[in-house]
């Protein structure tokens, strides 16, 4: 059972069949997944969803697949805790962190588009797949297209951390740094997307893939007991992310699964790669591109997709947007490590850090409910803060080394009061 109608310009409303293709050939506008919702009256309830596993597939009556997933079933499901030791630090009410960086199996919130492109990609008979990536979209395609026997082509810019390097390399794609930013690998993948004929999954899989990631704000309704945080903090980098978890909320609120509260959405950027919140701040629709100058490569993304979109979603939910700068993002990503347990990379830091601006700011009342979301992980990205954390201290395995070591200790801790609050 799908309900599923087909695709649908965003812009001009021509209709077309389920395919690879995602610009609109009238008008040039992007193309979206068109569902039946009346259809889905009564029938997709919170019990429906309920008494399916516990994985991103679990929403699949809101995904635009026919048959049956072929991807990530172990994928999404990830935790939503309440952040007590940082409510208490930045001084709020109710805070919550989605935690993508614990996404299986390549930590990041890219399993949630990607389960959804490699099963796109196998019902409509494709046998290669690959991707323009700030390397986590690497790393999932890669794992993802191994594990159900596809050929993977993944593309990325020449300088991303070894980690993300690494961690698409282990998994046996084809990998091609090119010798330029993200927007100029994106460009080539168009090209070659329509000269090869392959699946790329956010190019011409780009309405089935940005779906995707619906989940994210599905798992945070259903994970708060069926409610909306009244705020959502999310980073941008394409710009898939954010309207799509606004549009889960109100796919939700439609369904009479969740009450409407009127949820919120900012968007969150490094000051280095900053161009939608820039469009924010100036009431702009339109994008100013930009050349990104960031630790926070993952969201380094100067000429978004969908930035128009992520505009419209904050505009429209009475967001805002709020930006880092690099030393911002190592503080909140330590912080988050030492509040809360949770080690993201700068794209979590950037999250975290615009949050707490947006709090101070007064965009954000104390007292209402924040989530943020964390969407990759710290251990793919150690060079960001290598150089920022002090080395352990070395000594020989003797008890008198110890205690001259505690001496030490005991008199900086006398001299400096614990930042961190009590219970960590
Ligand atoms: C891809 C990515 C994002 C968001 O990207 P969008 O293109 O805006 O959806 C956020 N965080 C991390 C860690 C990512 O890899
Ligand atoms: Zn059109």
């Amino acid at each position: 059972m799908s309900y599923v109608l087909g695709l649908k310009c965003r812009e001009c409303g021509e209709k077309y069949p389920q395919k690879g293709v995602h610009v609109c050939e009238v008008c040039f506008g992007p193309l979206e997944v068109q569902y039946d919702y009346a259809a889905m009256r009564g029938k997709v309830t919170r019990e429906s969803i309920e008494s399916k596993p516990r994985n991103l597939w679990r929403y699949r009556d809101l995904l635009p697949i026919n048959g049956e997933p072929k991807a990530g079933l172990s994928s999404g499901w990830t935790p939503l805790r309440r952040a007590h030791n940082l409510e208490k630090v930045l001084g709020v009410k109710e805070l919550y962190i989605k935690d993508d960086s614990a996404n299986y199996p390549t930590w990041s919130y890219k399993e949630r588009v990607v389960s959804v492109a490699i099963t796109k990609a196998i019902e409509l008979g494709y046998d290669t797949v690959g991707c323009a990536s700030t390397g986590n979209l690497a790393n999932s395609v890669a794992a993802h297209a191994a594990v159900a026997g596809l050929k993977a082509f993944v593309m990325i810019p020449h300088d991303l951390e070894q980690g993300k390097v690494l961690g698409s390399l282990i998994f046996g794609p084809t990998m091609v740094r090119i010798e330029g930013n993200y927007d100029d690998v994106n460009r080539l993948c168009s090209e070659i997307a329509d000269k090869y004929k392959w699946a790329i999954v956010n190019v011409n899989l780009r309405p089935f893939y940005t779906e995707g990631a619906k989940t994210f704000g599905f798992e945070v309704a259903e994970q708060l007991g069926w409610r909306l945080p009244k705020h959502t903090v999310c980073p941008t980098a394409g710009g898939t992310i954010l309207p799509k978890i606004y549009k889960a909320y109100q796919e939700f609120i439609d369904l009479g699964l969740v009450a409407d509260n009127a949820p919120k959405i900012y968007s969150a950027q490094a000051a280095g790669c900053n161009p939608v919140v820039e469009a924010i701040r100036a009431g702009h629709d339109l994008i100013k591109p930009q050349k990104p100058k960031t630790i926070a490569k993952s969201i380094a993304i100067g000429n978004p997709a969908d930035g128009f979109y992520v505009v419209q979603a904050v505009k429209q939910s009475g967001g805002w947007g709020e930006d880092a700068t690099d030393a911002e993002i190592v503080d909140a990503i330590k912080l988050l490590a030492r509040t809360e347990g949770t080690w993201t990379e700068p794209a979590g830091g950037t999250t975290l850090a615009a949050t707490i601006k947006l709090i101070n700011s007064g965009r954000i009342p104390r007292d209402e409910s924040i989530c943020v979301c964390i969407t990759g992980n710290g251990l793919k990205t150690v060079e960001v803060v290598v150089d920022q954390l002090e080395p352990p201290t070395s000594i020989p395995p003797k008890l008198d080394a110890f205690d001259a070591l505690m001496a030490t200790y005991q008199a900086q801790q006398a001299k400096t009061p614990a930042k961190v609050p009590a219970g960590v």
